[in-house]
């Protein structure tokens, strides 16, 4: 079949198949830029059950642009808790504020504007340009890559800009420019719930006559990434200080994973200590200070996978026999009642929720 001619088939059996299988989702629809653009940042590295609530929960709580504008950055930090990547809540935030007064609350209608807003990159761009605006931008994400890889079996690595370019190509070939809206979420559906990444359901599927990955068997091989990431293991020994109802939190604002969550005093060495190597450790003894302190237990290890690292931590529960002196400014107190009050981040959600807990933090 010539490529032109393959080209016709996949659009015209794409949208086809979207009539029959749209799956009704609360943003599908929408041409609100705002909830469009709060739905896509939601859902970026994330399940479409997992995001949905959050989608919910933002909207309620900030109904418009300006209202997200408004809010204190601990709201917006609260509300994103558990779902990860959280520097796109930190972006959405400023972006908000923007267009609260760069753009009078209006948020930008052509796809270069869009662009430019911190935060949204060509994928997103592509999806609230053509999802709120109609305009012709086909989106490319992993979706994307996918089901093109597979049907047009190419393998160039995605993870290349001659593979990035050769994709984009023919995304932008394909689109269906009169219905962008309704084709971009036709693929992103096909590819979430049809050309899965692992069993696709090639027996019923309608590009099966003309797919290369099936007539050459290579669908688990298909898309090709070029390189693995590898991860940096970072080992993280919390000091979680108590004195009478209060606990020590610690507020990131460091230049690393984390910024603006709380989690506690932290000593992060290159493995978790023993008791004996953490009294010794020259960041632990400033922070103490000449504290008198009792160790009451240190809990077992939990792990949390990034992107980039992999995360292992034990938390030391310390009993102090008076306040902290605070002697790092991000450092504070607050009543063991008011934790719920603040974002953590997920490992020390964990943390918090094991039944060994002595302190009695819920
Ligand atoms: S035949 Fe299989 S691999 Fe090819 S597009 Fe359909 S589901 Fe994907």
């Amino acid at each position: 079949m010539k490529e032109a001619v393959k080209q016709k088939f996949f659009t015209k059996n794409l949208l086809v198949w979207f009539d029959k299988n749209d799956r009704p989702l609360p943003w599908k629809g929408e041409k609100n830029p705002y909830y469009v653009w709060l739905s896509e940042i939601i859902l970026q590295q994330t399940r479409v059950e997992q995001g949905l609530p959050y989608f919910e929960k933002f909207k309620a709580t900030f109904p418009t642009v300006l209202d997200l504008a408004k809010a204190p950055a601990d709201q917006v930090m609260k509300l994103w808790e558990g779902l990860g990547y959280y520097s796109r809540a930190r972006n959405l935030h400023f972006t908000a504020k923007f267009i609260a007064t760069e753009l009078n609350g209006v948020f930008p209608n052509t796809h270069t504007a869009i662009l430019g807003l911190k935060g949204v990159g060509p994928y997103t761009a592509a999806a609230i340009a053509s999802f709120a605006f109609g305009l012709p931008h086909a989106v490319v994400d992993g979706n994307v890559f996918r089901v093109l890889s597979r049907v047009f079996g190419i393998e160039t690595p995605i993870d290349t800009t001659l593979g990035k370019k050769e994709f984009n190509k023919l995304a932008d070939a394909l689109l269906a420019k009169d219905k962008a809206a309704m084709y971009n979420q036709a693929i992103m559906d096909f590819g979430a719930t049809q050309c899965t990444p692992a069993n696709p359901n090639c027996t019923i599927c309608p590009m099966q006559k003309h797919c290369t990955a099936f007539s050459k068997k290579l669908i688990s091989t298909l898309p090709i990434k070029s390189k693995k990431i590898k991860k940096r293991d970072r080992f993280f020994n919390y000091l979680v200080f108590k004195h009478a109802d209060t606990i020590v939190l610690n507020k990131r604002q460091q230049k690393d994973i984390w910024l603006n969550l709380y989690d506690f005093p932290l000593v992060e060495a290159s493995s978790l200590l023993s008791e004996e190597a953490l009294l010794q450790d020259e960041v632990f003894q400033k922070i103490i200070g000449t504290q008198s302190f009792t160790i009451k237990k240190a809990s077992k290890p939990f792990k949390q996978l990034l992107t980039h690292q992999k995360i292992v931590a034990i938390f030391w529960e310390i009993e102090l026999k008076s306040a902290l002196p605070v002697n790092d400014s991000s450092f504070f107190e607050v009543k063991q009642k008011n934790i719920n009050n603040f974002a953590f981040p997920k490992i020390v959600d964990l943390y918090f929720k094991d039944k060994s807990l002595y302190l009695e933090l819920f």
